[in-house]
């Protein structure tokens, strides 16, 4: 894991982009698929009525889009990602702890769970419009793909292991290499990886020069300058994520005159919160006994609750998963647990060294030394997010990127947000815990979404680009 990040300065080549501000920061994943690699897969519609824009003094704007404008392309996307639900009602899927779990919660406080749809192939085939008995949900089966993929690699039907969120192991995530890069790859692309873009120019007559070096991981460290190359293209789709795009824009805005003030303006950080459902139990008195949760079983996603009161408070709360790595994170950091094996291994190890014990099967004893981790199997993460206010701002700061951002004007939406997390930890009988990368790392924000910087809207004066993504008077599409 420890050379699983992004930082080709620091000879680091590998899948997590770590980002840090003053008070916010951002996850991102850097890799053939990008964010899709390491995303929960949750692969949804954005209900009409949150087409609007919180602005800072208060009031909304409408999106210069609608659901109808958006419905094909949804559907074409979910055909291509092979989107469909978990198969909830069949086993061994139907017995997944954390869901049940969080479905209960959400009945308790009279709310509506939902399924949500999953880029995840849980049957050999695409999953069509109707149910096929011919292509049931299987663990671990062999995926029968249309082409072959653009690794050529056998890919297996979902193992419900919980490790979503760092990479699939085994191709069940439809990410977008295995999706949309294949498919391109297939019909004649040419697909360079570790090419990074350090600038581009409009080209005279009609297109665009864009310059951009070559990491190598066997040359590379401890060189510091790497030649800049360039390739000239008629038209530039710029997708290198809200911060890459917007930094690559504030960085070359000089050779763009004509691109809106707006740009770097309406940073936001989807308003995510992650919190901690800790010791759930269930029963109550003498009865109350531990909740299993068992987060790292099944996808990291499932479904979900949408909380929406009004226009000004909206937000989808869904439970999560984590990786068996994780659950060890959980089991060692409290310093009870981690003294308690301490102490009890190293009485074990005196015991033997001093010839106290003579049973040569030590096995048993191990197995106590590990406990029954009882503290990660009845913990879970949960994500929230919704509607805040994006007044953030991005900037550049010397040849970094800046974002001014606070949760202050949002605050309405936080406060609310914690209420019902708080709600669905005491259903669960489980304490709340806000996410440690607020509590512990000097109240800092962290999101899995962060957006903005490159505002669609009806003019220049409003916005970046207009509502086909396509930046103003620049012909640039985003
Ligand atoms: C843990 C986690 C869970 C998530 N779960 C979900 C979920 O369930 N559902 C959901 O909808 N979203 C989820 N997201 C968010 C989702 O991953 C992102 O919104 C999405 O990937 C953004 O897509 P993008 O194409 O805009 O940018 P990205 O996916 O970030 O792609 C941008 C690509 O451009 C590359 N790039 C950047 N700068 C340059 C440069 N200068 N030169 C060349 N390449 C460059 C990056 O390395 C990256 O590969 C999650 C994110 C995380 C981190
Ligand atoms: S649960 Fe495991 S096998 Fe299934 S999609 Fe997630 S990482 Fe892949």
């Amino acid at each position: 894991m420890a050379k699983n990040f992004w930082d080709p300065s620091k000879g680091l080549y590998g899948l997590f982009n770590i980002w840090s501000f003053r008070k916010s920061g951002a996850i991102l994943a850097s890799g053939l698929g990008g964010g899709s690699l390491v995303y929960a897969n949750v692969v949804i519609r954005k209900p009409e009525k949150w087409f609007f824009t919180n602005q800072p003094g208060g009031g909304s704007q409408p999106w210069p889009v609608t659901r109808a404008d958006l419905d094909p392309h949804y559907d074409r996307v979910e055909k291509m990602m092979n989107a469909q639900f978990y198969p909830r009602g069949e086993a061994p899927f139907q017995d997944t702890p954390k869901m049940l779990a969080f479905q209960e919660a959400a009945a308790k406080l009279g709310q509506q769970w939902q399924p949500v749809n999953l880029a995840v192939s849980f049957r050999r085939k695409p999953v069509r419009d109707a149910p096929d008995a011919a292509n049931p949900p299987l663990v671990a089966a062999p995926i029968e793909e249309e082409h072959s993929n653009i690794f050529a690699m056998s890919r297996s039907t979902c193992r419900l292991c919980g490790e979503c969120d760092i990479g699939c192991n085994y191709g069940s995530k439809n990410t977008l290499d295995f999706t949309y890069l294949s498919e391109a790859k297939r019909l004649g692309a040419k697909i360079s990886t570790l090419h990074e873009v350090r600038g581009f120019a409009p080209d005279a007559p009609n297109g665009y020069k864009v310059e951009y070096v070559v990491h190598d991981p066997e040359l590379e460290p401890g060189k510091r300058d790497l030649p800049l190359r360039a390739v000239r293209c008629k038209r530039l789709v710029l997708a290198a994520g809200t911060l890459g795009s917007t930094f690559l824009l504030l960085k070359n805005r000089p050779h763009f005159p004509a691109l809106s003030q707006e740009l770097g303006k309406r940073y936001s950080t989807n308003g995510d919160m992650i919190a901690f459902l800790v010791r759930a139990t269930q029963g109550t008195g003498a009865r109350s006994r531990p909740r299993i949760l068992a987060p790292a079983f099944g996808p990291s996603i499932t479904g979900g609750v949408e909380f929406f009161n009004d226009r000004d408070t909206a937000f989808l709360v869904e439970e999560w998963g984590n990786p068996y790595l994780v659950s060890w994170f959980v089991e060692v950091s409290g310093i009870l647990g981690y003294l308690r094996r301490l102490l009890f291994f190293a009485w074990l190890n005196l015991k033997y060294q001093l010839g106290f014990a003579n049973d040569p099967n030590i096995s048993s004893k191990l197995a106590a030394v590990i406990g029954d981790s009882i503290a990660s199997s009845t913990s879970m993460p949960v994500i929230a997010m919704g509607l805040e206010v994006p007044a953030g701002i991005m900037s550049l700061n010397g040849r970094y990127l800046d974002i001014q951002w606070s949760e202050v004007p949002s605050k309405f939406h936080y406060d609310r947000l914690t209420d019902e997390l708080k709600r669905v930890a005491e259903a669960l009988g489980a304490k709340y815990a806000e996410s440690p990368t607020i509590k512990w790392n000097f109240n800092q924000f962290f999101t899995a979404h962060p957006l903005g910087g490159c505002g669609m809207g009806l003019s220049k004066n409003s916005a970046v680009v207009d509502a086909n993504g396509e930046v103003y008077h620049c012909r640039i599409l985003t």
